[in-house]
C-alpha cells in the first residue's frame, strides 16, 4: 500500500491527522499536510481510506491493491 498526498490542494483541516495520526502529521508553519508514512502497514487501510474520505480538500491517495485503490478525488462521487 502506498500513501501519498497533495500539498497544492491541501487546506490544512486536519481531517487526515485526527484519522491517522500515525501516518499524517501538519506543518507547524503552515497546517499544510505532512506525510510520515509513505507505505504504512496493510492494517492501516480502513483509515487510510477514511481520511481520503474525509480530506476537504481531495488531496489524500490510498493505493493498495489495484482493485480497491482510493483516491480521494472528484472521483470518489462516481458509483
Ligand atoms: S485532511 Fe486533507 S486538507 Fe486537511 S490536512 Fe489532511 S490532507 Fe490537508
Amino acid at each position: 500500500m502506498r500513501v501519498s498526498v497533495d500539498k497544492e490542494r491541501c487546506c490544512g483541516a486536519g481531517q487526515c491527522v485526527m484519522t491517522a495520526p500515525d501516518v499524517f502529521d501538519q506543518s507547524d508553519e503552515d497546517g499544510v499536510v505532512l506525510l510520515r508514512a509513505e507505505r504504512p502497514a496493510a492494517a492501516l487501510l480502513s483509515e487510510l481510506e477514511l481520511a481520503a474520505a474525509l480530506c476537504p480538500a481531495h488531496a489524500i491517495t490510498v493505493e493498495g491493491d489495484p482493485e480497491t485503490a482510493t483516491r480521494g478525488s472528484d472521483d470518489t462521487a462516481r458509483t
